[in-house]
């Protein structure tokens, strides 16, 4: 059992100010891998005041010097890589092909890609021709603070911290409860690349203590959350009183429109990024709309690729789904596959319990229901684990109607050959991103959805302007 307690803070490990133990459960045995701390009211304010005390030397290093901490926290986070490999495949039951190839990698991604922004992003520069004097100057928005989810632990606290010490930010991160490792092993990277004590710290907590802690304290300036709908919701209440920015990513609920001159291995595609990660993605593709014409041979491959997708322990390699996180989830996810069969979905692959051959752990067989009209709840939800719902369209018009008939717009994607029918549904589709024909978005590019997908646009140049202030000056001395 690993054993870590501590908290980061002003540039130290630090015993939390009131013993809470908290068991992390690793979702592949169902037994405690770890124990942590839930941080009490006097670690957060200890938090907040090293960062707040930290801001005015961090902010006025130059922008070069804090490039070159994050460079440092690039070359320690990969010489530790498989470190960081192991504890999010432990903590959060990512298969360690995945949590190696995917996981642990989009943080350097980020990272990499931060830097490549960092190098080009213009701090102070002329409002424009004819406005002599004028200037706009990007500046950092103070004390933050980050809370995390579990199911893509780098990907997002990486997508937050990174920006946030290019800005020239200090910070307070509040990983997940439930996935706490790999964001405790990125501390000892930013202590290891020697960054100033109090820029950096890290409060171990639940939702309702640290995290409302910080979405109310007066000395943050901003919060930036990732997680669920309902907690963004939280925490937008929390802050108002003291007038944050609140940047949000919150949940999904990803149409994939798949026309009938799509390519061979759209469908196959389509399911198997669904099952990624075992469904616990915010973009996850969780919605296939299929073209009538193909339906009938849409559902044979779907069925087919669900068949052959193995589900197993997260420790053994190669290419198969794990657990889901915990408890909680499995019985939520089975709930749901309880309601698309009561509600006449027509299930093609998998359905309730665990797989074949899985007694022990948070596994669920990968499912998929066909004929799922857009009331269902299988439809409206966010599921959050390797559940599919199919259903058809007869023409473009409907399924973008389809595809919009969601509070959520966070990813869509588009599988056709027509490059003009691509261009025109990448634009009338409402969401923050759309991805075509299996191509990604660029490197660098922004992530962020409209709607209940939450506002915030995170990565590359968009991701550092989030953590600014913008200034506009006149009577600048040329
Ligand atoms: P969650 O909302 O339960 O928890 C996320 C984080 O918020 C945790 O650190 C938790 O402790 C904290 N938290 C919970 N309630 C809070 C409150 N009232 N005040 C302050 N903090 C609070 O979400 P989760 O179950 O960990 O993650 C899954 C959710 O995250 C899914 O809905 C998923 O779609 C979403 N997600 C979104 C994106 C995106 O970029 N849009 C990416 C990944 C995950």
């Amino acid at each position: 059992m690993i054993e870590k307690r501590d908290f980061y803070i002003n540039g130290a490990w630090v015993a939390p100010a009131a013993a809470r133990d908290y068991q992390v459960i690793d979702p592949a045995t169902e037994d405690p891998c770890a124990v942590i701390s839930l941080g009490a009211r006097a670690d957060t304010e200890a938090a907040v005041a090293a960062a707040k005390a930290a801001l005015p030397a961090w902010r006025a290093t130059a922008p070069e010097t804090r490039l070159a901490y994050v460079e440092k926290i690039l070359a320690i986070y990969e010489e530790r890589f498989e470190e960081m490999a192991q504890a999010i495949s432990l903590e959060m039951g990512a298969p360690i092909d995945l949590a190696r190839k995917e996981q642990a990698f989009s943080g350097t991604w980020h990272i990499s890609n931060f830097i490549k922004a960092a190098k080009d992003f213009e701090w102070v520069h002329p409002l424009g021709d004819g406005t002599p004097g004028a200037m706009i100057a990007y500046e950092p928005i103070g004390v933050v603070g980050l809370i995390t989810p579990w199911n893509w632990p780098m990907n997002q606290v990486t997508l937050k911290v990174i920006p946030a010490l290019i800005a020239g930010c200090t910070m307070v991160l509040k990983p997940s409860e439930e996935a706490p490792l790999s964001s405790m092993l990125f501390a000892e990277f930013i202590d290891q690349a020697g960054v100033p004590a109090g820029v950096f710290n890290l409060v171990n907590g639940d939702g309702v203590g640290v995290g409302s802690q910080l979405s109310s304290h007066p000395d943050i300036a901003m919060i930036s959350f990732t997680g669920s709908t309902r907690a963004g919701k939280a925490i937008s209440v929390a802050a108002a009183e003291t007038l944050k920015r609140v940047c949000l990513e919150l949940g999904g609920k990803g149409a994939n429109l798949i026309f009938a001159d799509c390519d061979e291995k759209a469908v196959k595609r389509g399911v198997r990024h669904m099952f990624e990660n075992t469904g616990q993605s915010c973009n996850a593709p969780s919605r296939m709309l299929v073209e009538r014409s193909y339906y009938e041979k849409a559902l044979e491959i779907a069925a087919q690729t669900a068949a052959e997708t193995r589900v197993a322990n997260p420790r053994e390699e190669g290419r198969h789904i794990g657990p889901v996180i915990n408890k909680a989830q499995f019985e939520k996810i089975q709930g749901l596959i309880e309601s698309g069969i009561k509600e006449g979905a027509r299930l093609i692959a998998g359905g309730l319990g665990r797989p074949e051959g899985l007694n022990k752990g948070y596994y669920v067989r990968p499912t998929i229901f066909a004929d799922c009209t857009p009331e269902m709840t299988i439809v409206r939800e966010e599921i959050f684990g390797p559940v599919l719902s199919i259903m058809p369209f007869d023409n473009e018009e409907e399924a973008v109607a389809l595809a919009n008939d969601t509070p959520y717009g966070l990813t869509n994607y588009v599988q056709s050959m027509d490059g003009a029918r691509r261009n025109r549904l990448a634009r009338s589709l409402n969401a923050g991103m759309v991805q075509m024909n299996g191509k990604s978005r660029g490197a660098g590019a922004p992530f962020g959805g409209i709607g209940a997908s939450g506002l915030a646009r995170e990565g590359g140049r968009w991701g550092i302007e989030e953590f600014c202030c913008v200034k506009s000056i006149g009577g600048w001395a040329e």
